[in-house]
């Protein structure tokens, strides 16, 4: 979310730099409105192909939802009903961010925390063993990589838990990174590559001429472009950010998380844990991410006591030694979600293209949505793996193309 929109009681886990407060320039070849995660992907990519990107954030760099995310790449554990098209998706750009981890790091000189360490999704008590077996079918039909574990063999991956763990799922391929380091490289990586980074200047508006999109009003600054890139995140339905006629799907989903501090005492989990109420993801760094409760409440700034309380008692029922960690930061933040939980990525009218809707797989999509984004605006269209992530499934007109 926005800084202008943290609440005060809210300790975040933010970015160690300084805020870049240039001057907007006259020109740039592409305007990226917003400097979250999918913003900063795009931006970095395009600026290493040669092209003058400024990049316009109206808070601070990350401080919408892309810093309140766990970091988790887990096609396989967040596979459920209905998220047959965004599958196989997903799965394209888990096998792309190997790749995208080692540029990014080559080209910021930091580390992002990649794990490929699995998750492992519980059932507690007997109850909950049937839900898991169905989820575990899905996943098979699906072809997506699983294995079966009974309430022992969880416990022998993960011996933190408690033996009411009746049995799990284990997905080996699912991995994870750290959202601040993530952030922070390719913050880095932006800089090294030339991308022009305004923050706490809000675009206000488009400029239109001739029927295209040829630049945008920042706190009372024309920017001219020949291509701008709507990556608002939970943001970018609003008024001005579209050309007249043209409505995007997108709505903010709350979710609050928190950060335990795991010491050598407590110990912590091997890999990412999920249960029907919170998942679990350790970091490098000691730290053990609880999250998230998922809020459809606008934008309901805040951390409340029950989402709080759901998360710990959540996260108690099968871990007990969270007793003793320190809580060392809690959080929330704005998934940007579509109608159906998958991203938007087109040309949405002549010179605007969009990349948003990334609800709760922005991490995981941020590889595929770069590279999708690069080929549109090179090569004029979408490559095969994004082709189904237009307005078009939701049976949109494209109202926004005749809009002068
Ligand atoms: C609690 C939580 C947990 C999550 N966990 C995961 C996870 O484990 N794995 C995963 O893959 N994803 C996760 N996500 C989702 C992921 O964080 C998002 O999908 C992703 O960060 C979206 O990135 P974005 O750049 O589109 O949006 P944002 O990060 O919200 O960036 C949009 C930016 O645009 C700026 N902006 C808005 N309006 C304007 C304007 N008019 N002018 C200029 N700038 C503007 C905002 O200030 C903001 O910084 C989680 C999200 C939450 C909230």
């Amino acid at each position: 979310m926005s800084d202008l929109l943290t609440s005060p009681f809210e300790r975040r886990r933010g970015l160690a730099v300084g805020p870049h407060a240039a001057a907007l320039p006259e020109r740039a070849d592409v305007v990226v409105v917003g400097g979250g995660l999918i913003g900063l992907s795009i931006a970095w990519r395009l600026a290493q192909a040669g092209r003058a990107v400024l990049v316009i954030e109206r808070g601070r760099v990350g401080s919408g939802a892309s810093l309140a995310a766990t970091g988790m790449l887990a096609p396989a554990a967040e596979h459920e009903p209905g998220s047959d098209l965004l599958l196989p998706l997903a799965l394209e750009s888990l096998r792309r961010w190997p790749a995208f981890r080692d540029a990014l790091q080559a080209a910021s000189g930091l580390p992002i925390d990649y794990r490929e360490d699995g998750a492992v999704v519980l059932a507690v008590g007997r109850d909950e063993v049937e839900r898991l077996r169905f989820r575990y079918d899905l996943q098979r039909r699906s072809g997506v990589a699983a294995a079966w574990l009974s309430g022992p063999q969880v416990r022998a991956r993960e011996p933190l838990l408690r033996p009411n763990v009746t049995a799990g799922i284990h997905c080996p391929l699912d991995a994870q990174v750290d959202p601040r380091l993530v952030m922070a490289a390719l913050l880095r990586a932006c800089e090294v590559a030339g991308v022009s980074i305004v923050e706490a200047t809000g675009v206000d508006a488009l400029d239109r001429a001739g029927g295209r999109v040829v630049g945008v009003w920042a706190g009372g600054v024309r920017v001219g472009a020949e291509a701008v890139i709507l990556a608002a995140g939970a943001w970018s339905g609003e008024p001005g950010l579209l050309p007249d006629g043209l409505a995007l799907p997108v709505r903010p989903i709350k979710g609050q998380s928190l950060a335990l501090r795991t010491t050598r005492r407590t110990g912590t989990l091997s890999g990412m844990v999920w249960t029907a109420e919170v998942h679990m993801a350790p970091k490098s760094d000691g730290g053990l991410i609880v999250g998230a409760t998922v809020e459809d409440c606008g934008f309901k700034v805040g951390v409340t006591a029950g989402g709080l309380f759901a998360l710990l008692e959540g996260a108690r029922r099968v871990l007990p030694g969270i007793e003793e960690m320190e809580v060392e930061a809690v959080w929330s933040g704005f998934r940007p979600t579509s109608d159906d939980d998958a991203p938007i990525i087109e040309e949405a009218a002549p010179g605007l293209l969009v990349a948003t809707g990334h609800h709760r797989n922005g991490y995981l999509l941020a590889p595929a949505t770069a590279d999708a984004v690069t080929d549109l605006l090179d090569a004029g269209a979408l490559p095969a793996f994004a082709r189904g992530f237009t307005r078009a499934r939701f049976g949109t007109r494209d109202e926004g193309r005749a809009v002068a």
